[in-house]
């Protein structure tokens, strides 16, 4: 028997907390990496997992992850995440949400909950019930917060911009190729930004009949999904999964950059040398994709009005651009060296 310590993934987590009732069948996990910046924040994934140590590796990768995100967001965040260990018809009760509310709300602000994978603003409502510790919920129009995916989009959108200036030394994506994995609402908006710029684009999904829906909206061109990662194209935007980036799929490559929006785009720390050794500039996904949670935090902190939220995001250009300038200077991989930045700035570097 495993002890949370002996995860591989645990990494110094200050809290790890376990939240059951059983009278609603809740199972959950909220892990609070790092409340060095701010309270631990990060979102809530209603999930099957097969094995229950899948979960807390889940958690405490994840909220790990948030730290790091948050702070090289400029975020006055810490890191944080939770799992409710769904069963295999994954149904979702009030009770169970209720108990998981008390149980964010016994943590006394060390962690506040957002949206993730399976759980949706509809269910925040209900938690936020029982704790205030909650964003991401529904605002009025003209207010900060809401939807993450257009603020997200827009920050993968100028980060792309930003990688193809540095390695093509283009202003503009005008007659460029970018091949987007994925349409949903991340590709969606950067691919309606791109197209603003007469980019050409390409778009793979699973989901045929989604690819086709957006690439007609944006005079792009639908391929299949085991194409994409493989494409020649002037970028290719990562906009769906994780784990993409593999040493076979990094070894077909025909791209000089790699900037999309997808979370935990490496499958391992090796594959960001494997990139780099292949002369590839990669945006680290976490700061590319900071957008969506700069908007979430600016709702939660109440420390921006949406033009703030948008100066923000327009930071994002630049701290790319430390990364690489670090990058260039020590021989590093970016991603690698965007994690040693995230560590200094939580204190543990
Ligand atoms: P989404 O559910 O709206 O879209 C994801 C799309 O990817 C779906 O259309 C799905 O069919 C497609 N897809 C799944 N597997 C695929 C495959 N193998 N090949 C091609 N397409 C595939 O999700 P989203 O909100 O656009 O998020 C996309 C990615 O960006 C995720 O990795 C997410 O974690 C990350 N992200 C999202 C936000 C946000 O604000 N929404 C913020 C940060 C990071």
């Amino acid at each position: 028997m495993q002890s949370p310590w002996e995860y591989p993934d645990f990494d110094d987590h200050e809290v790890v907390h376990f939240v059951t009732d059983r009278k609603s069948g809740l199972k959950a996990i909220i892990a609070v990496h790092s409340t060095h910046l701010g309270p631990g924040a990060g979102g809530t994934r209603f999930w099957h997992y097969a094995k229950p140590g899948e979960a807390i590796s889940d958690a405490l990768r994840l909220s790990r992850g948030m730290s790091f995100k948050n702070a090289m967001a400029g975020l006055k965040l810490g890191g944080g995440k939770a799992v409710i260990l769904a069963d295999e018809s994954r149904a979702k009760t009030p009770e169970m949400l209720r108990a998981y509310g008390e149980g964010v709300d016994r943590l006394g602000g060390a962690y506040v909950t957002a949206e993730d994978v399976g759980v949706g603003v509809p269910d925040l409502v209900e938690v936020s019930k029982y704790t205030k510790f909650v964003s991401g919920l529904p605002v009025a129009a003209g207010a900060v917060g809401g939807d993450p995916g257009p603020h997200t989009s827009y920050g993968v959108f100028l980060g792309v911009k930003a990688a193809v200036r540095r390695k093509l030394g283009r202003d503009s994506l005008s007659g460029l190729h970018i091949a987007i994995q994925g349409a949903g609402s991340v590709a969606g908006g950067l691919a309606r930004h791109a197209a603003k710029e007469s980019a050409r684009i390409s778009i793979a999904d699973i989901d045929q009949a989604r690819a086709q829906k957006l690439a007609d909206e944006v005079g792009g061109s639908v391929v299949a999904p085991d194409q994409i990662l493989s494409m020649e194209a002037d970028v290719l935007s990562p906009c769906a999964l994780g784990a993409i980036l593999t040493e076979e799929s990094i070894a077909a490559l025909r791209v000089p950059i790699v900037a999309g929006g997808a979370n935990n785009q490496l499958a391992t720390p090796a594959d960001g040398d494997r990139v780099h050794a292949r002369g590839i500039l990669y945006a680290p996904d976490y700061v590319i994709n900071a957008g969506g949670i700069i908007n979430v935090a600016s709702e939660y902190l109440k420390d921006a009005d949406e033009a703030g939220v948008k100066a923000k995001i327009e930071q994002i250009p630049g701290r790319l651009e430390s990364i690489w300038d670090e990058s260039d200077a020590t021989g590093r991989n970016p991603a690698d060296v965007a994690d040693t930045m995230a560590q200094r700035l939580i204190g543990r570097g």
